[in-house]
């Protein structure tokens, strides 16, 4: 069968573009592994952070605010963020870090300097001895990342779409203006390709003898364990610590953690790497009043990233019909409703939506060769 649009990867990325794209033409969801989200998606520690990233991730974030608080009817019955607040934590001699984050601060999305008392009654099991200082963040929140993939997935079925599981595309040929895409057991048409393959990304696009943009996957190790025996800690914030990356939230009643690690790896299904897993252990334990015996759970996904650590979308350069959606990094969760939207608009050749260009987001900033591009950003906009 022919398709207007197949969109390689189930991913949250790759289903949000093909559920939007579903609006517009016949769209085909190609998955290899054999449910969607089996990759980063569902590995995250599903945050809204919207301080996180590049300024150009920052923008879309800002401009997902908006779907998160206000979701297609159809999505879910319940809501997709749930505030929890963000904590941020210099550590003694590195207070100085907090003022980059602090200079963010802009109504509705404030950072406020807090003292150490207040911090230590906002997430009790830290030590105070190893808070330098501290600056809250109200607007973090956490994501309800499967009702968020399983209304999009419900919504692409709603719209005529069509998803896939278990089908690897090992071959891409382009002829005549149609892509015809080869997996072990099946063969499928279409007039354009996105390429949503996460980690693989570029391999994909090698299969389509289209030139890669650099991804470099890497690994992030997590753990859960016991909390506090009488201590209630669901409502605690996030806590990151500025002098390394890492950090911590409740999940539930235990507590979820990571170094904040990103080793360069090869796209592959990872495994948590057990070193780093004691490594975490151990930090976890030094700076919070924490004290456990066993890993509850352990867990590493990839987060892919280009040079400028943003993302990438928009049509191939060199190869028509091939549209990348990649590079979405550490943030791909809370991007997905605005790139999703995005990816749509572009691979349609038409502009993008009007909630990214409030931002100051222009075509431009999201292609490949936007380091060869004189940025289009005017001075008076956001990013
Ligand atoms: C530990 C960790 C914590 C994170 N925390 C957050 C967070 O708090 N907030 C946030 O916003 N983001 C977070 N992220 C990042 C986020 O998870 C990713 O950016 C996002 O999931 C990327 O989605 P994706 O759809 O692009 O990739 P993926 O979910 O990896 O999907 C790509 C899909 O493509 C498929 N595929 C690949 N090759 C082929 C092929 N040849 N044929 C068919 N299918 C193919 C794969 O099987 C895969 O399912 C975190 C990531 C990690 C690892």
């Amino acid at each position: 069968m022919q398709y207007d649009f197949l969109i390689v990867g189930a991913g949250l990325s790759g289903t949000a573009a093909a559920c939007e794209l579903a609006s517009h033409g016949s769209v085909l969801l190609v998955e290899a592994e054999a449910t969607p989200g089996y990759h980063a998606t569902g590995r995250s520690a599903a945050l809204f952070t919207p301080h996180q990233g590049t300024p150009l991730v920052q923008a879309i974030n800002r401009a997902s605010a908006a779907f998160f608080a206000n979701p297609p009817a159809e999505f879910t019955d319940h809501p997709m963020l749930s505030l929890r607040g963000g904590l941020t934590i210099a550590e003694p001699g590195h207070e100085h870090l907090l003022q980059d984050l602090l200079a963010l601060s802009a109504p509705g999305r404030e950072v406020h300097p807090i003292d150490v008392e207040t911090a230590l009654k906002l997430a009790p099991i830290l030590r105070a001895e190893r808070i330098g200082a501290a600056v809250h963040e109200p607007g973090v929140a956490d994501i309800d990342v499967a009702a968020l993939h399983q209304g999009y997935l419900r919504l692409l079925k709603h719209r005529g779409g069509t998803l896939v599981c278990g089908q690897r595309i090992n071959a891409l040929d382009h002829q005549g203006g149609l892509w015809t895409v080869r997996t072990p057991d099946a063969q499928f048409q279409a007039r354009v390709i996105v390429n949503a393959a996460g980690a693989w990304a570029d391999h994909v696009a090698a299969l389509a003898g289209v030139l890669p943009i650099g991804l470099v996957p890497k690994r992030r190790t997590a753990i859960i364990v016991d909390g506090l025996p009488d201590l209630d800690t669901r409502a605690m914030p996030t806590v990151d610590f500025t002098a390394t990356d890492a950090y911590f939230k409740p999940d539930g009643d235990r507590i979820m953690a990571s170094l904040g690690d990103q080793d360069p790896v090869e796209a592959q299904d990872i495994r948590p790497d057990e070193w780093e897993i004691a490594l975490l252990a151990d930090w976890l334990q030094h700076e919070t009043r924490l004290s456990f015996k066993r890993i509850g759970h352990s867990w590493a996904g990839l987060r892919s990233f280009v040079s400028d650590d943003s993302p990438v979308v928009g049509f191939d350069d060199a190869v028509p019909d091939f549209f990348w959606l990649a590079a979405q990094g550490g943030y791909g969760i809370m991007m997905a409703p605005t790139l999703g939207r995005a990816a749509a608009a572009l691979a349609r050749h038409q502009d993008l939506p009007v909630e990214l260009m409030a931002q100051g987001i222009d075509a431009v900033d999201l292609c490949r060769s936007r380091e060869a591009t004189p940025a289009t950003v005017r001075p008076d906009h956001a990013i």
